[in-house]
């Protein structure tokens, strides 16, 4: 499959299998074009160097993450394009502390991702008490919005993923989405779509074609991402995700290099 998949995790992470080689080597079998290592950033908004080890590396990890992924990319440079990355979280008030860890890291790109909304982690079963769907999903937009204007991101992660637990209201089309797209193609930030919602309850992969519509309209660059936390669901469903994106009217995709956006056929 002539693809890249943006979106991968490994075993340092906690709640995923596999090595960032048995990553590559999976990529390898699918015959991409290129294979994203994006694991989870520490978590630098909670005290400590290890605060979450079943959600994110630890703090003093991540120097010896960085390496391992340039010494594969060297590595396996004549068989597949293997691009440097991080999905980070973004959490207001944090976003200088992951300026300085990811400088000088020489990513080719980095994920942002809102998985926290004032401190709650939206892969709970609970909603904070008082708190309705509806406004879960103007903060996701919001804290979304203010992710894309930090400069720090490529791409933004998973944008409809409260859906994962039954979080997202029936109605998603609202001012505030449409607000937060203007934006966000303004800033020229890229989304993905992640398929990884084909593999959970919710059947449907982030964001909806609904919403994939919306951001091909106002041109926002797209990718592709398995959000694979085992190395046989890399690349998972990336027909069927190509498809989806023409039928939302794309008619190419995002490449990122060292920063740098190209684009690819679709
Ligand atoms: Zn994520
Ligand atoms: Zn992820």
């Amino acid at each position: 499959m002539n693809f890249e998949d943006y979106h991968t995790h490994h075993r340092r992470c906690g709640h995923a299998s596999g090595s960032l080689r048995d990553v590559v080597e999976a990529a390898l079998e699918q015959n991409l074009h290129a294979i994203g290592l994006s694991d989870h950033a520490p978590m630098l908004f909670l005290p400590g160097d290890h605060p979450q080890p079943g959600t994110a590396m630890a703090k003093s990890e991540f120097g010896a993450y960085v390496r391992e992924m340039h010494d594969l990319k060297s590595e396996y440079a004549e068989r597949v394009v293997v691009n440097v990355g991080v999905e980070a979280d973004y959490v207001p008030g944090s976003v200088d502390d992951y300026r300085a860890l990811l400088a000088g890291g020489d990513f080719d790109y980095v994920i942002g991702s809102v998985h926290f909304i004032d401190g709650w982690h939206l892969f709970q079963e609970q909603r904070p008490d008082g708190v309705t769907r509806e406004d879960l999903w103007d903060r996701a937009l919001v804290l979304t919005r203010e992710a894309a204007e930090t400069g720090l991101f490529s791409i933004l992660g998973h944008l409809d993923v409260l859906k994962t637990k039954g979080h997202l209201p029936d109605r998603v089309d609202t001012p505030r989405l449409h607000e937060t797209l203007d934006a966000v193609a303004d800033l020229g930030v890229a989304m993905e779509l992640n398929t990884s919602g084909w593999r959970k309850s919710a059947n449907e992969c982030f964001p909806s074609l609904a919403i994939l519509k919306l951001a091909a309209k106002r041109g926002i660059p797209v990718v592709l991402g398995s959000d694979a936390h085992r190395p046989e669901d890399v690349a998972a469903d990336f027909p069927r995700a190509a498809a989806l994106l023409r039928e939302a009217g794309y008619g190419e995709l995002a490449s990122f290099s060292r920063g740098e956006r190209a684009t690819r056929p679709l």
